[in-house]
């Protein structure tokens, strides 16, 4: 029985003062057998849990998901099934790069992690407020996350770092330029977008599959920062965006969001243009029309952050049957890496805490003991399979279909023909206003000027390639020779790299 008045230990222990240590004499030193003082300290000095390597800094809040449109010719996926059902749901938002102590109006893409309690279990969409990401392979995320952060010598983010892995890295360019866009500082985690930015295999009923992409268009309307902007709330009110959601949802003014979906049929998908499983690329709206879903809701602050914001762990390899992954590459690795952080983290009974474990379905696994196991254990249950007391048995029914493969085992790039700066120079040209551009070319002047010239150089040629004007406009911004970007443009990005190297 707990009696919330009284003061006790962590073991319930009654507290007689909790203002003055057991000493020896009144000014003499303390004694060791105060437990609650020793209990006190040692709990405090463990308080921080290990900072998410990316996604440090975020804010999270509850709500539902509601179904508004037929989706079953597409997926069996059961929160999915019927117009109007609803499904629990916790999101979190957070910016990437910075510490959890960092400004929330960072110019940086937004992680936009939804995670959904279905009768099937937890399912995870954990994408971002960005279509497209920097890179395609796994193997150079280490690298690209390094050099977001901060310098090994001067431990300063460096605009250095920034710009020479990302000018050696031409495939970042479409993603380098909505970053540098005033999206890439949104005005609020309310009033921006949230998007797989993978593709995903939805399947239905009779096993046929179909390749599709999220977006979460937010009711708010999308509202940004310009760098000015940026620049004084991150020094004005560091947790700007944390507040605000907190407040809206306070004030009963629960952000919502509609999902869209784009869907793709795999006969469409073997012709295309480009490859659809390339995350540096977006599918046209006009060859995939958006198709609505449903609408999330947030209508529940966390009563508490660390409970449920800073422990909650989502990871893309969390699907429902209905759902499964695509062959991209970058998915294939966050399926490990989302799963493997959060053990690291939280311990490998993360799934215990109540935010992540799953609400609307049981847990019947043989997975058993290891730190901080809170649950019964599985009791006196079998912890094997099979087994032939009656235990938890698998259900074929939940198999994603077979599906076919083929080619050689190599390390490989993308094979189609790909173009990393046609979608960088349409969104310059036939999406961006002119104000867009001018904040576009003004964001990134502020930002490269940091950078050595060569740098410079190697890194406008790519803006150039996207588009002439978007490379001579930002030329001149930085006060470089238009003629001698022109000509790296035109080398190949080895050659290029060459002339624009240390010493070069
Ligand atoms: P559309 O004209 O059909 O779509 C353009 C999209 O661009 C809209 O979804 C719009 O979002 C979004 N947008 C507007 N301003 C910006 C910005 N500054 N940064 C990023 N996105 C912005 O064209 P397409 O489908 O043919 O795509 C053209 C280009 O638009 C792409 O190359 C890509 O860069 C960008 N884009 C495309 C998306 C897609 O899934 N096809 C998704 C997001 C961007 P909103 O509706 O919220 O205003």
């Amino acid at each position: 029985m707990s009696d919330k008045r009284k003061l006790t230990t962590a073991f319930g222990i009654p507290v007689g003062d909790d203002q003055n240590s057991m000493t020896a004499g009144s000014r003499g030193p303390v004694l060791m057998q105060d437990a609650h003082l020793l209990e006190k300290l040692s709990h405090f000095d463990r308080e921080r849990i290990p900072e998410r390597v990316v996604h440090a800094k975020g804010a999270g809040a509850g709500g539902y998901f509601e179904v508004t449109s037929d989706v079953t010719k597409f997926t069996k996926a059961k929160f999915l099934s019927e117009v109007g059902k609803r499904t629990e749901v916790f999101v979190r938002f957070s910016t990437v790069g910075g510490e959890k102590g960092s400004a929330d109006a960072a110019r940086d893409p937004r992680g936009f992690a939804v995670k959904f309690y279905t009768e099937d279990g937890n399912y995870d969409m954990v994408g971002n407020n960005t279509p497209v990401f920097f890179i395609r392979d796994p193997l150079k995320f280490p690298d690209f996350i390094h050099t977001q952060k901060r310098h090994p010598a001067t431990n300063c983010p460096e605009p250095n770092m920034f710009w020479d892995f990302l000018s050696l890295t031409p495939e970042s360019i479409h993603q380098v330029t909505i970053l540098f866009s005033d999206r890439g500082t949104p005005a609020t985690y309310r009033h921006m977008n949230g998007y797989s930015s993978h593709t995903f295999k939805w399947y239905n009923e009779k096993g046929k599959y179909f390749w599709v992409q999220y977006h979460f268009k937010t009711d708010q309307g999308i509202k940004n920062l310009t760098r000015e902007e940026a620049a004084r709330i991150s020094g004005e009110d560091p947790n700007h965006a944390t507040r605000d959601l907190y407040d809206a949802i306070e004030r009963s003014e629960y952000p919502r969001w509609t999902l869209k979906m784009q869907i793709m049929t795999p006969e469409q998908a073997k012709d295309y243009r480009f490859d659809i499983f390339d995350i540096t690329k977006v599918w046209p709206h006009s060859d995939f029309p958006l198709i609505e879903v449903g609408r999330m809701v947030l209508n529940r602050n966390p009563k508490n952050y660390f409970a449920e914001v800073e422990q909650a762990a989502f990871s893309p390899g969390n699907m429902v049957p209905g759902i499964a992954a695509s062959p991209d590459k970058m998915l294939q690795a966050r399926i490990f890496s989302y799963h493997d952080t959060h053990i690291h983290r939280l311990g490998p009974n993360y799934h215990l805490l109540p935010v992540n474990s799953p609400k609307a379905a049981a847990e019947n696994s043989y997975q058993r003991d290891g730190f901080m196991r809170v649950d019964e254990n599985g009791g006196a249950g079998p912890n094997y399979w099979p087994n032939s007391v009656g235990g938890p048995a698998p259900d074929p029914d939940s198999l994603e279909p077979p599906f076919e493969v083929s080619g050689q085992a190599a390390r490989q790039a993308y094979t189609h023909p790909n173009d990393d700066f046609v979608q960088a120079g349409n969104l310059y040209r036939d999406v961006m206003t002119d104000e867009d551009r001018e904040h576009l070319v003004g964001n990134i002047v502020s930002h490269l000027s940091g950078a050595q010239k060569r740098i410079q150089l190697r890194q406008v040629a790519l803006f150039y390639k996207a588009d002439t004007d978007y490379g001579q406009r930002v030329s001149r911004g930085l006060g470089l020779d238009v003629k001698e970007v022109e000509n790296l443009a035109a080398m190949s990005q080895e050659d290029r790299a060459k002339a624009t190297a240390q010493g070069a």
